[in-house]
């Protein structure tokens, strides 16, 4: 349920409609919008309802929202969600990011020239995992908090914010000191303990769709971070498994706009795992600024035939700078920048 409230109601208007909602043993969230401000009830809706809330001063109507996620739903929110990650850079504008980096933090150097590399063409985040879900327990699993400090050194020395990825919520302080956007991947998009918990904080989160998950699972996952109270979520479709054995994955383009269409929050397309081939990132990469996503997330790596991981999807950042130029006339095209 949403109860919205009169354009000139007032702040004590506003506590008294909260604090009933408290008394209920509810939850109210307000969000104050460019159109509307409305608040949220979180919780059994039932004991809500039984509420006169559209006679209470300084309500407009109150209104049930039919789809199982909520807040994340345009029927809560009928503008595009931004969200700032750093000085200047917002996903869900008209600019589009580009986040690029290697799979997977392997040394200082390496890190450093990927991060200055990428940032010289054009990209405005840095990626790159220190805690790998490999799917492999003799795999690399990543440089974990020593990864964690490369990182934030190469954003000193690139000047770039990072996102990378958390895989268990007891590092939640590590990321939460190093991090600029925290990753949530899709083998962890339904890890519900996990998503409660950057829920409850304030970072930018990148929640990746899980392989086999639908877009209702998606956006009731984005809903477990949104109603701890977290609205800084940015959603990335990164390929589905189908019958299809071509590629990696199968990227599903169409998912953007259906997205859009049923929540406010910004959509990010990762070209490389769901191709898992390097040849292939370029031209989806395109089709992704064309459909309307507002960020990409791209891997990129100086030697990719001696990567610790996912080296066969990396574009070498010579090639990246080409994609780079690609990008930026298709963004024009469809009214928008890079
Ligand atoms: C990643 O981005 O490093 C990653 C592991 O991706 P995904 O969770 O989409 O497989
Ligand atoms: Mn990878």
């Amino acid at each position: 349920m949403i109860i919205v409230l009169k354009p000139e109601a007032t702040k004590k208007e506003i506590k008294h409609v909260e604090d009933k909602i408290r008394e209920l043993g509810l939850k109210p969230m307000l969000s104050v919008g460019k159109e509307r401000t409305i608040i949220g009830v979180i919780g059994e809706e039932d004991k809500a309802r039984l509420q006169p809330f559209e006679a209470y001063p300084g309500v407009e109507s109150v209104v049930q929202i039919q789809k199982p996620y909520k807040f994340v739903s345009r029927e809560f929110k009928k503008e595009n969600s931004v969200i700032k990650i750093a000085p200047g850079v917002e996903v869900g504008g008209n600019k589009i990011i580009i986040m690029a980096g290697p799979c997977t933090v392997e040394n200082r150097e390496r890190l450093f020239n990927i991060a200055k590399g990428v940032k010289k063409s054009g990209a405005k985040v840095l990626r790159g995992g220190a805690f790998k879900p490999r799917t492999s327990p003799y795999a690399f699993q990543g440089l974990r908090d020593k990864g964690m400090k490369f990182l934030f050194e190469a954003k000193e020395e690139a000047g770039l914010p990072i996102v990378t990825e958390i895989m268990d919520p007891r590092d939640l302080p590590l990321f939460l000191k190093y991090a600029d956007v925290i990753q949530i991947g899709a083998r962890n998009m339904q890890n519900f303990e996990l998503l409660k918990e950057v829920g409850k904080t304030k970072k930018p989160i990148l929640l990746k769709r899980g392989m086999a998950n639908t877009i209702k699972d998606f956006l009731l996952s984005a809903e477990y971070i949104q109603s701890e109270g977290n609205n800084n979520i940015m959603l990335c479709e990164r390929g589905i498994r189908t019958f299809e054995d071509a590629t990696r994955f199968t990227l599903d383009i169409s998912a953007v706009p259906v997205i859009k269409k049923l929540s406010h929050l910004p959509v990010v397309i990762d070209p490389s795992h769901c191709s898992g081939i390097w040849d292939y990132v370029a031209p989806l990469s395109k089709a992704a600024i064309a459909v309307g996503a507002d960020a990409l997330l791209i891997e990129v790596h100086d030697e990719p035939e001696k990567a610790l991981c996912d080296g066969p999807q990396a574009l070498k950042l010579n090639k990246f700078d080409t994609l780079m130029k690609e990008m930026r006339l298709i963004a024009g095209a469809v009214g928008r920048s890079i």
